[in-house]
């Protein structure tokens, strides 16, 4: 059986955890959520970061930050995983969800400022496959009707538009690191803080609405309940375990962006018969090869191939169920509005093997089964 996709363990992982349990601090915030923050911070210029233990927790942050309250307006794509939106369900906002681009799959900017109204708080960009949206079309419209721009990059690690880090780019952003994306903790996140005045109410609704990290620092002289919050932050056994990923960053971008490319070759006679639609990202985007989907003609031929590849050893995967048509998004009176580009797609995707560990004659094998599948 070949997966759809298999995590990848650098070799340092256990090593830096054995440190890690040595040291004899094994609760959150030590010195590797510290390395990992440094990591961050310097590396994809976010102002702070800091860990979570997921990007879900990550993006509930934000809702907070934001400060959400009922009835409040929140513009993101259907297209996207439920933990984007239900970050602000939670606080009570109403979800309005915006169409996507038929080429990035990413949230159609166009769409957005038919989206707005008095309510509106926030714009939810996702970037979808590691390729980035439209962000400075987006900054733009924010800055004019006075919105924070919120970056759900769970998958968009060590990628950048315009030569900026995504997640670094909006206010807020939200990395993940659970064991299906690029760099990986088993579950895992990050906050970025790119604007200073964020960061203190951060660092107390992470650590269960207390101002224990002022406290530690000699800026407070109590340790007491201060605001609403959670425990978001991570084990020192997570974050070691994290930071040995992210020394390899560069490493294993680069690795999945040979995996991509292989795809992308191997395939371009299906795009050009038109037979099938490979990924496309904007020249000022560099991705980082999260993963890599085909978008066929039907939803039939989507399913007939998923099937027909199963019953050959190899699990491919569709992506997503659009939120606006999901139970609770119907339930929320979101399915009112068409979004035909998300529908349509959401029928036709099919994502493929895509892993660092992907031998080339494996992969080869996926391509010419493929190929031979859809064009027979
Ligand atoms: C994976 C993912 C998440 C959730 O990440 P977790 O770390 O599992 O909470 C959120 N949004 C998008 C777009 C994702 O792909």
């Amino acid at each position: 059986m070949i997966p759809f996709n298999r995590p990848f363990i650098v070799g340092k992982e256990l090593f830096y955890i054995a440190q890690a349990v040595m040291s004899g601090k094994i609760a959150g915030d030590g010195i590797f959520t510290k390395r990992c923050h440094e990591f961050m911070e310097q590396q994809f210029g976010a102002r702070k970061v800091l860990l979570t233990h997921s990007c879900t927790g990550a993006l509930e942050m934000c809702a907070m930050l934001a400060e959400i309250h009922p009835g409040d307006e929140v513009i993101m794509p259907s297209f996207t995983f439920v933990s984007t939106a239900n970050a602000f369900a939670l606080r009570g906002a109403r979800i309005r969800f915006v169409d996507i681009r038929p080429d990035t799959l990413n949230m159609d900017e166009s769409k957005i400022e038919e989206a707005i109204t008095e309510r509106t708080k926030a714009v939810v960009p996702v970037h979808y496959a590691g390729v980035g949206c439209e962000m400075d079309t987006i900054l733009d419209i924010a800055k004019r009707y006075n919105l924070l721009v919120i970056e759900d990059a769970a998958q968009g690690v060590n990628a950048t538009y315009k030569g900026r880090y995504l997640g670094t780019i909006g206010q807020l952003g939200a990395y993940s690191f659970h064991e299906t994306k690029n760099l990986i903790s088993g579950e895992g996140g990050a906050l970025l803080l790119n604007d200073e005045s964020f960061v203190e109410r951060a660092e107390i609704i992470r650590e269960k609405g207390t101002n224990r990290s002022k406290f530690f620092r000699g800026e407070a002289d109590r340790y007491t309940w201060v605001d609403i919050g959670s425990s978001y932050l991570p084990s020192e056994i997570v974050a070691a375990f994290l930071y040995a990923q992210l020394e390899e960053a560069e490493e294993i971008t680069a690795h999945r962006q040979a995996v991509f490319n292989r795809y992308l070759e191997g395939f371009k006679g299906l795009a050009e018969s038109g037979l099938a639609q490979l990924p496309s990202w904007p020249p000022e985007c560099r991705h980082n090869a999260h993963l890599f989907y085909l978008i066929l003609p039907t939803e039939s031929v989507r399913d007939r191939l998923i099937g027909d590849l199963l019953g050959q050893g190899i699990h491919t995967v569709f992506h997503y169920v659009p939120l606006h048509t999901s139970p609770m998004g119907t339930a929320m009176g979101c399915a009112d509005r068409a979004l035909p580009v998300t529908e349509s797609v959401s029928g036709r995707l099919v994502r493929l093997p895509c892993y660092f560990s992907l031998e080339s004659e494996v992969q080869e094998r996926v391509i010419s089964l493929v190929t031979s599948i859809l064009t027979r």
